[in-house]
């Protein structure tokens, strides 16, 4: 059995656990301070761990905590993997890259989104560009985030949901709610009006650590969507391109992709998949990318944790006594404090990174990849 003692309680003793187990395996670290504190004033960073050969052509990155809150989940695998792994799981000329707490603010404050309000993985777009337009979400902004929270508030804004929902049908009604928007700085699934710190500190590593590497394959956890403790491979590459057989190759019949319209995620703009994609550039460096996205419990209670905590940054107060309450069923939602659903995090998170780390070495012996993604 796997470690659980790997996973934390909150963001710092999460932060203690890495660079412990940093040490433990020899990496090299790297702290990106962020200008924000926790709500007990506590200082946070992102923190970056290097295991293998400096000028290593083949780079496995692991990510957590894009969307703040869920970084437990991949902390967790982190730690367990440089304490239990490391550089023995590494083939010559392999490196591995992994970013602790991309998202510290959200991680701390038990929060999806970063300090300025933005859902990470939807920042990464083009801001110079005009934000593409979410009608849909236009249209329901004010139910899913009502002013009154209270019993008569709810009610009210739930029935003008299901009625949308009957409306448009389910896949469009998803796509309203959680594909992304550009328009409420204090809704749900807000892109940002320009790149968030977070994002910036990805591309620094990433300029740092990533580029002009021969094969970089990245593994971003997320939680919250899927089967209880279940870890989906989700990918977004165009269909039948060498980068959507690539990721096929890699980890088998399970990957799910997005333009193929396997996966229950509705994301479609700003992800970081094509935030590295403008980074690291072909015939360079090919990128192999998935989001493993880890089930817990059902869309309708993830809203309603959702909805609660837009209220409360939006018209409550996040350090009064009505956080508490609201903050746990958040963390619960994206973090099950369970000993099975630990387990199983940590099982996929080593077959997927061990997949990753296969792929890339039978790569360098195919050679027909091909470049364009
Ligand atoms: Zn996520």
């Amino acid at each position: 059995m796997r470690n659980i003692q790997s996973f934390a309680a909150d963001y710092s003793e999460a932060r203690d656990k890495f660079l412990a187990a940093a040490r433990l395996a020899d990496a090299r670290t790297f702290r990106y301070d962020n200008p924000s504190k926790g709500p007990g004033g506590e200082a946070l960073s992102t923190d970056v761990a290097v295991v293998g050969p400096e000028d290593a052509s083949k780079v496995v990155v692991a990510i957590s905590s894009t969307h703040g809150v869920e970084g437990y989940c991949g902390s967790g695998f982190q730690v367990d993997w440089l304490a239990t792994v490391g550089a023995s799981g590494l083939p010559p000329d392999t490196a591995a890259v992994f970013v602790h707490a991309i998202n510290p603010y959200g991680f701390a404050w038990t929060r999806r989104v970063t300090e300025e309000g933005n859902d990470l993985n939807r920042n990464y777009i083009d801001h110079t560009k005009p934000y593409p337009v979410n009608e849909g979400y236009l249209e329901i902004a004010d139910f899913l985030v009502p002013a009154d929270l209270g019993e008569a508030g709810t009610k009210a804004a739930d029935a003008k949901l299901a009625a949308y929902r009957k409306k448009v049908g389910d896949i469009a009604f998803f796509r309203a709610v959680s594909g992304g928007q550009y328009s409420h700085p204090d809704g749900m699934f807000y892109g940002g009006g320009g790149p968030s710190w977070s994002n910036r500190t990805l591309h620094a590593i990433a300029d740092k650590h990533l580029k002009g590497r021969g094969d970089v394959a990245v593994i971003d956890f997320h939680t919250g969507l899927g089967p209880y403790g279940y870890g989906e491979p989700i990918t977004h590459y165009d269909i039948d391109t060498p980068a959507s057989r690539r990721v096929r190759a890699f980890w088998g019949e399970s990957v799910t992709e997005s333009k193929r319209g396997q996966t229950a995620s509705q994301a479609r703009d700003g992800l970081g998949h094509y935030g590295l994609n403008r980074i690291l550039l072909e015939p360079e460096t090919r990128l192999t990318m998935c989001t493993l996205e880890y089930g817990t419990f059902d869309r309708e209670s993830g809203q309603r944790a959702f909805r609660a905590d837009h209220w409360l940054h939006k018209y409550g107060d996040p350090l009064g006594k009505e956080a508490g309450p609201i903050r746990a069923a958040l963390r619960r939602q994206f973090y099950p404090d369970t000993d099975d659903w630990k387990e199983a995090v940590l099982f996929r998170g080593h077959q997927v990174t061990r997949q990753a780390i296969a792929g890339m070495q039978r790569k360098a012996n195919w050679g027909d990849w091909g470049q364009s993604r």
